[in-house]
């Protein structure tokens, strides 16, 4: 049951999140209480085992609680997808003991918060390509280069970061390290004049021979290519339920809108173009609520999960985009002016199109799979279950290393 977790964001959507949203997205400022509320509610920990100090809660709460942030705002949703998904439970899944015992619990509680640093300048879709320097040096390795569009960086006091030993290796020289943010040699910067996401911090990750002791390498050396990976499975499964979020919100403001109309008189959704617009959101909302479902399912049990939540991320991160434009497009043709809350669902929506992979980058990996040219394979430490998730299992059981 996640009825609960639905009731529990909304307190907090009727309460601070929701307050001056609209102010805040046209200024460009994230809310500085934000993490703390998401933090006292419990949800930075909301997957992780009881005894790291999390909730013990499976892939459907994580979705749920993501679909319920994102219709308030999708920057919240961000969060909990960089925090969670794309940092504290790669921790749980690739993490050593002691890493384990360093590093959750105070993730778990929200007393640090992480953020995910993949993306370079010159590194986005293709991963591989990223260039930010690991040189051995000691008992750890000196980092040297820059992240950008990492969401959170700025409010965040815990990076994972990726790096490269041997950048002609490509994705084998990869490596992931757990970065404090006191870390010496290591800068944030803010990244302004977004065109959405616009309530929520992003900004660069700069590392000047930053040195992080090998104790803080998660996985193996070379081994951040399969961190990463497993680590996008994740996150991109927040990012559609993130969408879905928005396509809900946007079903129900355009059909709120709609009996407002009728109410006084005005009988818009009789007319076909309108009931077209509705109709479209309706199957985009229906589609992608469907295809999570599934892969929510597959991740509980820990079946491989990447080819079907590939698929959920961007069939639901476009059906976002449309119901947002749906939804303007009857407005606008009603009621003419602006529609902030409208429009920012929308400029939000585009967000969820790029980041966890393009659309483009989600077709040709789907293509893929459809002529057998790609298949999910295990990672050498396997993929979460629900029951890993619980604190029933640990992951490390029977995994090499
Ligand atoms: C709001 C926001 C938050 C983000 N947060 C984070 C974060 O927290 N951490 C992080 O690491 N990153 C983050 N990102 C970065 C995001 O993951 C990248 O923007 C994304 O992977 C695309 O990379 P890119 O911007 O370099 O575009 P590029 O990879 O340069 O792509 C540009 C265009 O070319 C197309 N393209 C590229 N390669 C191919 C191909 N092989 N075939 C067909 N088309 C192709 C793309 O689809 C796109 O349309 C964030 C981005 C945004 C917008």
């Amino acid at each position: 049951m996640v009825d609960d977790l639905v009731l529990a964001v909304r307190r907090l959507g009727e309460g601070a999140l929701a307050e001056n949203i609209e102010d805040r997205f046209a200024e460009g400022r994230a809310d500085p209480r934000a993490l703390p509320m998401l933090a006292d509610a419990g949800f930075l920990g909301l997957t992780l085992p009881p005894r790291y100090g999390g909730q013990g809660r499976d892939y459907v709460a994580l979705g749920t609680v993501c679909e319920e942030l994102a219709r308030i705002d999708l920057a919240y949703q961000i969060t909990i997808t960089v925090h969670l998904a794309l940092t504290a439970m790669p921790l749980l899944q690739w993490g050593t003991p002691a890493q384990l015992d360093a590093w959750l619990p105070p993730l778990a509680r929200g007393e640090r918060v992480a953020t995910f640093g993949l993306t370079e300048p010159g590194a986005g879709s293709d991963v591989a390509a990223l260039r930010m320097r690991a040189v051995p040096d000691g008992d750890g390795y000196r980092l040297s280069g820059e992240k950008t569009w990492i969401s959170g960086a700025n409010e965040a006091n815990a990076f994972l970061l990726f790096a490269t030993l041997d950048p002609s290796a490509r994705h084998r020289g990869i490596t992931a390290f757990l970065v404090p943010r006191e870390t010496p040699g290591l800068t944030t910067t803010e990244l302004t004049g977004k065109l959405g996401v616009r309530a929520g911090d992003t900004g660069s990750v700069v590392a000047d021979n930053a040195w992080v002791p090998a104790a803080n390498v998660l996985g193996r050396p070379g081994e951040g290519f399969a961190v990463a990976l497993s680590a996008l499975g994740n996150g991109l499964f927040t990012v559609g339920y993130g969408a879905l979020g928005v396509a809900t919100e946007c079903l129900a403001l355009t059909v709120r809108f709609l009996r407002r109309l009728e109410s006084r008189g005005i009988p818009a959704g009789r007319e076909q173009w309108v009931q077209a617009h509705l109709a479209g959101i309706v199957s985009g909302e229906a589609r992608a609520r469907l295809l999570l479902a599934r892969a929510a399912d597959l991740k509980n049990r820990g079946h491989p999960s990447q080819r079907a939540t590939s698929l959920a991320k961007w069939v639901a991160a476009q059906a976002a985009y449309d119901a947002a434009d749906a939804t303007l497009t009857i407005h606008q043709a009603f009621s003419p002016g602006p529609h902030p809350t409208i429009e920012r669902h929308l400029r939000n929506a585009k967000g969820a199109v790029i980041y966890g992979g393009t659309a483009e980058i989600h077709q040709t990996m789907q293509a893929a799979y459809a002529l057998g040219d790609r298949e999910d394979r295990p990672f050498r430490r396997p993929a979460l279950t629900a029951d890993d998730l619980a604190g029933l299992t640990s992951p490390a059981d029977g995994a090499p290393g």
